[in-house]
C-alpha cells in the first residue's frame, strides 16, 4: 500500500546557484524541525543539476517551473536594471545575483494543486523551531515588513506566507499581474499586498527581518523567533556591506547551511547582550 499522500508542503524557490545554496540551508533547517510536511524545491530551467543535488540528497521534492507567460513591456520594466532606477532600494543593496522578474515566478505555487495548503518560504531563511501549526492558518497569511519603523506594520512581506493552490486563484493572479504600464515596485511582495488587501497578519517573529538585529534591537527576542529571514544582503556573499553588524546572525547561517552543530538558540544573546 502506498504512503497517505501528505496534503501540506513548505515550499521555496531557486532560479540560480547562489539561491540554492541558500534553499539547501532552509531545507536542513526544516528537516532539523522534523515536520512531516514535503520540502518542494521550484527551480527554473537554468539551475545547474550539481547546485540542485544536493537539495536532492535532502529529500526536497524538485519541480520545475517556466516564467510567467508575460508580456514583453512587463518584463522590460521589471528588469533589474529598470526596476533599480524606477525604484531604487535605499535601505539595503540587493546582491547581483538576484532578479526582480524572477520572483513573480513564486505565484507557480498556486499551481501546486496536490496540495492542500503550502507555506512558501524565501531562500535567505531559515526555520529556527516547528511551525507546521502554519499549515493550519487561512490563505493569505504572511507576516508585516517591519525593519524600521511602527509605520512598516501597515505593508506585508512575501517571505514567509500561507497560501491554498488553486488553479482559479492562478488565472486570476495572471489576469490581474500584466496590465498595460503596471508597475510593481517590490515585484511579488506588491502584487500579493494588492490580490490579498486583507491579508492576515501573522506575528512578526514568522518573519524576522536581519536588519531587525541593528534597527529594532528591542523586538528581537531569540526565544521568540521562527524563521529568520536574511533579506537585502545575503549571509553566503563574502564581505557585505552589512557583514561586521550581523556578525552572530550570519555565523548562525552558515551552521545550518554546514550541518554543523547548532548552538542553543533560545540561548543566544539578543543584540543589547551581543554589543
Ligand atoms: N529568487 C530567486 N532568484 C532571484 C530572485 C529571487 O530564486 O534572482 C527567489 C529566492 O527564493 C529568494 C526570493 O525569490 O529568496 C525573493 O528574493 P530575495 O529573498 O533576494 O528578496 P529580499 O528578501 O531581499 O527582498
Ligand atoms: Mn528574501
Amino acid at each position: 500500500m502506498s504512503q497517505a499522500p501528505t496534503r501540506y508542503a513548505y515550499v521555496t524557490l531557486v532560479t540560480n546557484g547562489d539561491y540554492a545554496m541558500g534553499a539547501a540551508a532552509l531545507a536542513r533547517s526544516l528537516l532539523r524541525t522534523e515536520t512531516a510536511a514535503d520540502i518542494v524545491v521550484l527551480h527554473t530551467a537554468g539551475v545547474r543539476s550539481s547546485a540542485l543535488a544536493p537539495l536532492q540528497t535532502l529529500g526536497c521534492r524538485l519541480v520545475e517551473v517556466a516564467h510567467l507567460p508575460l508580456s514583453d513591456e512587463f518584463n522590460e520594466r521589471h528588469a533589474r536594471s529598470a526596476l533599480h532606477a524606477a525604484a531604487p532600494f535605499t535601505k539595503g543593496r540587493k546582491p547581483e545575483f538576484h532578479s526582480p522578474l524572477d520572483n513573480f515566478c513564486k505565484l507557480r505555487l498556486w499551481e501546486l494543486t496536490d496540495y492542500e495548503t503550502c507555506v512558501f518560504i524565501d531562500a535567505d531563511a531559515i526555520v529556527l523551531r516547528n511551525i507546521d501549526k502554519l499549515f493550519l492558518y487561512p490563505e493569505f497569511s504572511a507576516a508585516p515588513n517591519v525593519y524600521e519603523s511602527l509605520a512598516d506594520f501597515q505593508r506585508m512581506n512575501s517571505g514567509v506566507f500561507i497560501a491554498k493552490p488553486s488553479a482559479d486563484t492562478f488565472r486570476h493572479m495572471l489576469e490581474r499581474l500584466d496590465q498595460p504600464d503596471i508597475f510593481w515596485k517590490r515585484t511579488d511582495q506588491s502584487f500579493l499586498q494588492a490580490f490579498f488587501p486583507d491579508w492576515h497578519g501573522l506575528p512578526v517573529y514568522f518573519n524576522m527581518l536581519q536588519y531587525v538585529w541593528f534597527t529594532i534591537p528591542q523586538l528581537w527576542d531569540w526565544k521568540s523567533i521562527s524563521v529568520l529571514h536574511y533579506q537585502y544582503e545575503k549571509p553566503w556573499e563574502a564581505n557585505h556591506p552589512k557583514a561586521a553588524k550581523l556578525r552572530p546572525l550570519i555565523d548562525l547561517w552558515h551552521a545550518f547551511y554546514a550541518g554543523d552543530e547548532l548552538p542553543d538558540i533560545s540561548a543566544m544573546a539578543n543584540p543589547e547582550e551581543a554589543a
